[in-house]
This record gives C-alpha cells, sequence and structure tokens, in this order.
C-alpha cells in the first residue's frame, strides 16, 4: 500500500517524487485520484515531476500543490532523450544530501529553474480519440464522447484532467516558483534530420548549447538560415504548435515563411 510505502521509504532516509503526475497512465492525478492527498500522506512527499506535457502554470490549478516543489525530469527510455528535461539545481555539490537541500529550500539550496519541453508537444497534452485518431485541440475537453466521431474510447489529455480536477478558476503560480524554461528539441524542427544534428553538435558540443545559448549566425553559418531561424523563433517561442495527445508528441507547424 502507498502509505506503507511511504513510511518505508522515510525510514530509511529517502525522498519521494511522483513522476509525470498528471499523464493518463499511471500519473497520480491522471488516473489515480483528483487529490493526492486521498492516496498519499502529502506531508511525506519531497516533491511532484511534472511530465512532459504539463508545466508549472498548468500544475498551480490545483491548491494541494501550492506548497509542493515541481521537478522536470525526463525518463530514460533511450539515450538520445536523456536530459531533455531537467531542472537547474543551486548546490554546494552534486550529491544526494544537496539535492535533498535545495528540495527543502534548506541554507541557500534551491531549484533555480525548471526546463521542460513546450507542454503542447508532451505525448498527453489533450485529450486522443482511440477510435478515429483525433486529438482535440480546440477548447477544454469535457465530453465524454468524441465531437467527430463518437466513439467513447477517449485518453484524456493532460491539460483536460487538470481543468477537470482543478479547485481554481484560474492558476495561481506562487512567487517563489522558479522560472519555467520552455524548449523545443531539435528533433521536432521541420527538415532538421540526423546529418544536419550530427553537424550542429559537432559545432556546438550539446543540444542545450544550441537550443539556448549560440547566435543565430552561428547557427546559420552550419545549417542555413531558414533552420536557424526556426532555432532561435524555438527558443523565443514564437513557433506555431499543434498539441500531441494519446501518445504521440505535438508538432511545429511548419511556416510559410521558414519554407520558402
Ligand atoms: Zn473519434
Amino acid at each position: 500500500p502507498a502509505l506503507e510505502m511511504q513510511a518505508e521509504i522515510k525510514a530509511r532516509g529517502g525522498l519521494i517524487v511522483p513522476a509525470h503526475v498528471f499523464t493518463p497512465h499511471k500519473g497520480i492525478y491522471g488516473s489515480t485520484a483528483p487529490r493526492m492527498g486521498e492516496v498519499l500522506d502529502t506531508s511525506l512527499v519531497d516533491a511532484v515531476e511534472l511530465g512532459l506535457s504539463s508545466d508549472s502554470s498548468m500544475a498551480s490549478y490545483i491548491r494541494e500543490l501550492d506548497h509542493v516543489p515541481f521537478l522536470t525530469n525526463s525518463d530514460a527510455h533511450s539515450l538520445g532523450k536523456i536530459g531533455r528535461e531537467y531542472n537547474e539545481l543551486q548546490v554546494a555539490a552534486p550529491s544526494f544530501d544537496e539535492f535533498r537541500m535545495a528540495l527543502q529550500g534548506e541554507a541557500g539550496r534551491s531549484i533555480a529553474a525548471n526546463y521542460g519541453l513546450n507542454p503542447r508537444l508532451g505525448k498527453y497534452h489533450r485529450t486522443y480519440c482511440a477510435a478515429c485518431g483525433s486529438i482535440m485541440d480546440e477548447q477544454a475537453m469535457s465530453a465524454e464522447r468524441c465531437p467527430h466521431c463518437g466513439s467513447l474510447k477517449l485518453v484524456q489529455g493532460v491539460l483536460d484532467r487538470i481543468l477537470a480536477i482543478s479547485d481554481r478558476e484560474s492558476p495561481h503560480v506562487p512567487a517563489n516558483r522558479p522560472a519555467y524554461h520552455y524548449q523545443v528539441p531539435l528533433e521536432f524542427i521541420p527538415g532538421l534530420g540526423k546529418a544536419k544534428l550530427r553537424q550542429l553538435l559537432d559545432h556546438f558540443g550539446t543540444e542545450m548549447n544550441v537550443l539556448h545559448r549560440t547566435r543565430e549566425e552561428e547557427l546559420a553559418a552550419v545549417v542555413g538560415p531558414v533552420l536557424a531561424g526556426l532555432i532561435v523563433a524555438a527558443r523565443k517561442g514564437q513557433l506555431e504548435l499543434s498539441s500531441g495527445g494519446g501518445g504521440t508528441y505535438g508538432k511545429v507547424a511548419v511556416q510559410e515563411k521558414a519554407s520558402e
């Protein structure tokens, strides 16, 4: 039972961080209960991990999370995807004790920032119909049937789930929440294939250097002005995105200007 497991973890000096809490498959809010307090002792929860399809703002629709730290981590399903979401921590050393102190905000340690996918790109952002394959990317989806085919086989999206269980009209982000930086991984950029990705990594070392730190002219010298423009537009939050759902990632819409 969850409560016994929590007691056991705490007795051994562990930390408890429910992962991808809003996803429809095994997320504690996504498929277990509308309130974490119904299944866990929330005083023993050290943080929650938001998953690819949500962010701090979306999670702030739920009052019981106001005092719970947020982490953003990627699952390690494949080597290339490790670190596509991560946290910037203020710590004196990369150790378990310092990590614990950062979560608890002790002695100047803190979570300084969250870096995550734009939630629209996440695999479970919006509700998906398993019968006709539609992703409901419009208004909040509270209907039980697919508006396109009438099927009941819906996989509820993370945004739709949060709106269904929220206990606020609008999200309230506490002032002490760290900044949440969106990123669009290079594999989402239209026209950026494996060869160009390799060239970028050879020149600039890491994907995060390319996404956040390299100037547009430098990028353009390696992959040309169109792709460089898309990478910089992603950085500024100016790309048009269509939402993911039902296990399929969202997409970057190809813009007229970029494809000329
Ligand atoms: Zn349908």
